[in-house]
């Protein structure tokens, strides 16, 4: 039976001498594992279209059964050159596939992520601000993975008394009557909680210019990565050769 998936390329492994499995994922049905067959070849027809990042409509071939559905054709909607030829913007969208790839489940349809990752790929390749759409896509898949960071008052007693410090083991902010609960609570600026709070909640569709400060940027980080490390199983391979990058941006 041949099918026609709309999906991006979020993974690309090796299989044996030619062929690479592809991970896709689609509007239709969100993470779904395809075989390239020969498309290491560079005169494949395929070579193109199973390259990481690539957007386009793969036309496969599932068998009866449980296999691997097999790619026999592929027509590219965008393949991202800008972005390809920035190591810094590269680096960004490998981590916001990684992930993708790593927050979804296979056949597990969700059009919210594939609108998410679509768009934010498309700004990164117009060259947009990559560490913010980096943190808004990181503040995004949070709150699809149902532990979005609580910044609604105070997490421990809903106070609104500021200033706020930032609890990663109670998820979220504490109020000053609260913040001996977490000696390990982290100082935010307002700005910091006002912009997570801001990207969990604005549509993508309608990003602006965001002037962030250099010291707002590096709390942003601090607190999501931090956030995540505590509440999500994930050790990101994209993630060590991007927080360099960010280091030396900063520095
Ligand atoms: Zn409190």
């Amino acid at each position: 039976m041949l099918v026609k998936w709309e999906g991006i390329v979020i993974r690309t492994t090796n299989y044996g001498e030619s062929n690479k499995v592809v991970t896709l994922f689609t509007r239709e049905h969100g993470k779904v594992g395809v075989m390239a067959r020969g498309a290491k070849k560079p005169k494949s027809r395929l070579a193109a279209v199973s390259q990481l990042f690539t957007y386009g409509f793969f036309l496969c071939k599932a068998g009866p059964g449980t296999g691997m559905p097999d790619l026999s054709q592929g027509d590219i909607i965008e393949s991202y050159r800008e972005l390809r030829q920035d190591l810094a913007r590269t680096a960004y969208a490998a981590y916001i596939a990684e992930l993708t790839d790593r927050l979804s489940e296979e056949r597990e349809a969700n059009p919210f992520v594939f609108q998410l990752l679509s768009l934010t790929l498309r700004y990164l390749d117009e060259g947009r601000d990559p560490e913010i759409l980096c943190r808004i896509f990181e503040s995004k898949m949070l709150v699809v993975a149902g532990i979005r960071p609580h910044l609604h008052g105070c997490t421990r007693c809903g106070s609104e008394q500021e200033p706020y410090v930032f609890s990663v083991t109670q998820g979220g902010l504490l109020c000053p009557a609260c913040q001996g609960s977490d000696p390990y609570a982290i100082t935010v600026a307002p700005a910091t909680w006002k912009l997570l709070r801001l990207f969990q909640l604005f549509d993508l569709e309608r990003l602006g210019e965001i002037e962030v400060k250099a010291s707002t940027r590096s709390q942003l980080r601090h607190v999501l990565h931090r956030f995540m490390d505590e509440h999500l199983e994930l050790r990101l391979k994209s993630r060590s050769f991007l927080e360099q990058l960010e280091k030396l941006s900063l520095s």
